[in-house]
């Protein structure tokens, strides 16, 4: 079986949406990736920390799914990542409200020796360096190797960051992320800048306005599903990089036509993880109810135009 190997936080979440708030509830990057990934026919590991105030109970659930959690460290003396947010109205964008690195601060990431060799990398959003030592412990070169990241880590380690993405295939980044990291409005143009900082691929994510995917030459763009009601955006960006990376890595071929299919596998994921606050909708969402709605995707992008020459 093809190996997917996840690095992010694994995290405390506090959010707070136009329809309500939650207390300390589970999040994380790596949480996100994994529940979704966790939909494909792949072998998966999380490699992460957190601190002794983490419930065995969320380890379970990621065991449940079939995710190694032998690279997720328990620091006995340490608390786990916190952040907190809270959405504006139009439930696009948030503030930051707290982020609290805790044991995430000195973290030294051990890859497990299974996934030394994996098919796919998927770095999840935290510090660059943390994602370079990941990097550094892998025997084989995977065949493919995506990145997350956010503004909170162009903010405070630009250049770290900048290491990185020389050493990557796709970077996933959100539209406001593009135009800050490339000095760039335009999304094209913002593309074509962070091409030459090293990733072949560049993923731009627009929220419920879908996602972009620019290579050398070609784009592809993908709609996000139009939802009644979207309850809490937290993770979309995690869950759909879960669904691209998932996807890839079940079928191997890391082709640019691929990588459209691996688009659309993210975004059909996304759209469920927004119907409910945090992971509450991942964790109950089943196989049939993946396939029916890829169904829906399909009628909403497929027209029939004939092209006369
Ligand atoms: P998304 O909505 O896809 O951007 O992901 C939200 C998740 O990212 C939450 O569950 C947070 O725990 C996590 N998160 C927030 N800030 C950071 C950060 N600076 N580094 C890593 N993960 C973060």
């Amino acid at each position: 079986m093809n190996k997917l190997l996840i690095v992010g936080t694994v995290a405390f979440d506090e959010i707070e949406t136009p329809f309500g708030k939650t207390d300390k509830i589970l999040g994380g990057a790596a949480t996100y990736i994994g529940l979704s990934a966790s939909h494909f026919n792949i072998k998966s590991a999380i490699v992460s920390v957190v601190g002794n105030d983490f419930p065995q109970e969320h380890l379970d659930l990621l065991n449940s799914r079939n995710i190694d959690t032998t690279g997720i460290e328990v620091v006995k003396e340490g608390k786990t990542f916190f952040w907190s947010g809270r959405y504006h109205n139009d439930l696009n964008s948030r503030d930051t409200l707290d982020t609290q690195l805790n044991v995430l601060a000195d973290f030294n990431p051990i890859v497990p020796e299974d996934f030394k060799e994996s098919d796919v990398v998927m770095l999840g959003n935290l510090h660059p360096n943390i994602q370079i030592k990941v990097l550094d412990q892998l025997t084989a070169k995977p065949k493919l190797i995506v990145l997350d990241t956010m503004n909170f880590w162009m903010n405070c380690a630009l250049d770290e960051l900048k290491e990185v993405l020389k050493r990557i295939d796709v970077i996933t980044i959100n539209d406001e992320e593009a135009r800050q990291l490339s000095g760039e409005y335009s999304l094209v143009k913002a593309a074509e800048v962070i091409h030459t900082m090293g990733p072949k691929y560049v993923v731009i994510k627009k929220g419920e306005h879908g996602a972009l995917l620019f290579a050398d030459k070609d784009v592809f763009f993908a709609p996000a599903l139009p939802l009644k009601e979207v309850f809490d955006p937290t993770g979309a960006g995690d869950t759909f990089a879960g669904g691209f990376t998932g996807y890839l890595t079940q079928s191997s071929n890391v082709s640019f036509r691929n990588m459209k299919n691996a688009i659309i596998y993210g975004s059909n994921l996304a759209s469920f993880c927004v119907e409910e606050f945090g992971t509450s909708r991942m964790e109950k969402l089943n196989d049939k109810e993946v396939v029916g709605r890829l169904q829906q995707f399909k009628m909403l992008t497929q027209f029939d135009i004939e092209l006369k020459q």
